[in-house]
């Protein structure tokens, strides 16, 4: 099996890392770089920069705006965009929801929801998670009542990622209280500013503001805006979250650039008289990891030659991606937390979220304010996009059958 790039792939690296010098504004970058969560508006203008290029929507067909890569371009994509630092850009639009339009949309949602996804004008927020309905998500209790022309939302969203910045929200609701859990569930398109919605932000570990609760108060949504079939929602709703753990989990580039950074500050920092990198037993666990790193990567390659299918295994390598990516994504903020020593122990507070500490003394060297935040804000990667133990499980069933 032959999976390695060739000469057309890194040409296109070159490609990508011409256009991310020419393009990537520096003040966006460099929040992304030392490990702070991307800010809204950052997000928004570098979509707006992509779209413009024809870039935003790489997982896309062409005939919705997608730019005809091959799976490996995709992934070189992805890699050089953060290895860079560029902002992440809306993964609920273009990521999940947007897949879930083309493929089930009428062409009316199509032609309506699309462009604003791909050009960066909206942002889509997801509604899935409930107070008593994450892992088992199918016992949701929302409720969607046909009223006329409309359906009338009632209960409550938790969790739901980048809330408070939502203009429009995918969500589940069930409009057939009698059926079996799965199979009375329908899939929604909701306009965030209808009367009814009350989005209440949380505020998380790392002291960000990222996550919400949302309300829905007899909140009216138009019939035109349910995907697909009433109460078949449950098929849609597996189409997305298996593209979730298929193209997002395991989150080979952010792995990678955790690594690179390790090891610049690690021949930066002094252990004795010796840089910290060449200290043996920090060299032993930085190979360790780095062999984890190859082995998520090799696995992604082989996806990428391979495609992914729910049908032949897909959903099981889905989910192994998921639950060794977040893991060891956990283990490389560690290391990169005590690479700085005591520094590593201040935290040093996003300015974004708290602006009247922007000019507060700076104390210790300057890649140190980032890395607590992230390793904060890893530890819900064992969770966020499906818990890593219902991972497993689903490996358990998927490969054994049980
Ligand atoms: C940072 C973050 C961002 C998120 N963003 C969103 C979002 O944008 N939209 C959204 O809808 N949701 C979002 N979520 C919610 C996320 O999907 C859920 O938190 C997740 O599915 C787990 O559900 P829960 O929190 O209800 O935990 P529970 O399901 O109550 O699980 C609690 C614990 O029990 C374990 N457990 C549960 N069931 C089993 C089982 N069958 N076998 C073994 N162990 C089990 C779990 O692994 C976990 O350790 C986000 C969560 C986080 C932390």
């Amino acid at each position: 099996m032959d999976f390695e790039p060739d000469s057309a792939d890194e040409a296109f690296r070159e490609e990508v890392r011409a256009f991310l010098k020419a393009e990537l504004p520096e003040d966006l970058a460099v929040r992304g770089r030392a490990g702070f969560l991307s800010g809204h508006e950052e997000a928004m203008a570098w979509q707006k920069i992509l779209a413009k290029k024809g870039w935003s929507v790489p997982h896309w067909p062409v005939e919705y705006g997608g730019p005809k890569w091959t799976a490996r371009q995709r992934y070189i994509f992805d890699e050089e965009c953060y290895l860079a630092g560029a902002p992440v850009t809306n993964i609920g639009g273009i990521g999940l929801v947007g897949p879930v339009i083309f493929t089930f949309g009428t062409p009316e949602q199509k032609e309506r929801f699309l462009p604003g996804i791909r050009n960066g004008d909206t942002f889509w927020v997801q509604g899935f998670s409930e107070p008593n309905a994450g892992s088992d998500l199918a016992s949701l209790r929302t409720t969607a009542v046909r009223d006329g022309d409309h359906y009338v939302i009632n209960g409550q969203k938790i969790w739901t990622s980048h809330g408070k910045f939502g203009d429009w929200n995918f969500l589940l609701a069930r409009t057939d209280p009698s059926a079996k859990k799965q199979a009375g569930i329908s899939f929604f398109l909701l306009d965030i500013k209808t009367p009814g919605v009350t989005v209440r932000p949380i505020e998380s570990l790392e002291g960000s503001h990222h996550l919400a609760e949302v309300f829905y108060d007899n909140v009216r949504v138009p019939v035109e805006n349910l995907i697909g079939e009433e109460n078949k929602g449950w098929n849609y709703t597996k189409f997305l979250l298996f593209n979730e753990r298929a193209f997002y989990g395991a989150e080979a580039p952010a792995l990678k650039r955790y690594l690179q950074k390790i090891k610049k500050i690690a021949s930066m920092e002094r252990a004795g008289d010796q840089p910290l990198i060449n200290r043996p037993t920090f060299a032993a666990r930085l190979a360790e990891l780095e062999i984890e790193m190859t082995a998520i990567d090799m696995t992604v390659s082989r996806v990428i030659a391979h495609g992914l299918d729910e049908r032949n295994g897909g959903a099981a390598v889905g989910s192994i991606l998921k639950a060794r990516g977040t893991e060891l994504a956990q283990k490389l903020t560690d290391m990169l937390v005590e690479t700085i020593g005591d520094y590593g122990a201040y935290y040093y507070p996003d300015t974004n979220d708290e602006p009247s500490l922007r000019n507060l003394p700076f104390t210790g060297p300057d890649y140190a304010p980032g890395l607590m935040a992230e390793l904060i804000y890893r530890r819900a990667a064992s969770i966020y996009g499906g818990a890593n133990e219902v991972q497993r499980n689903i490996v358990s069933k998927t490969l054994f059958g049980f």
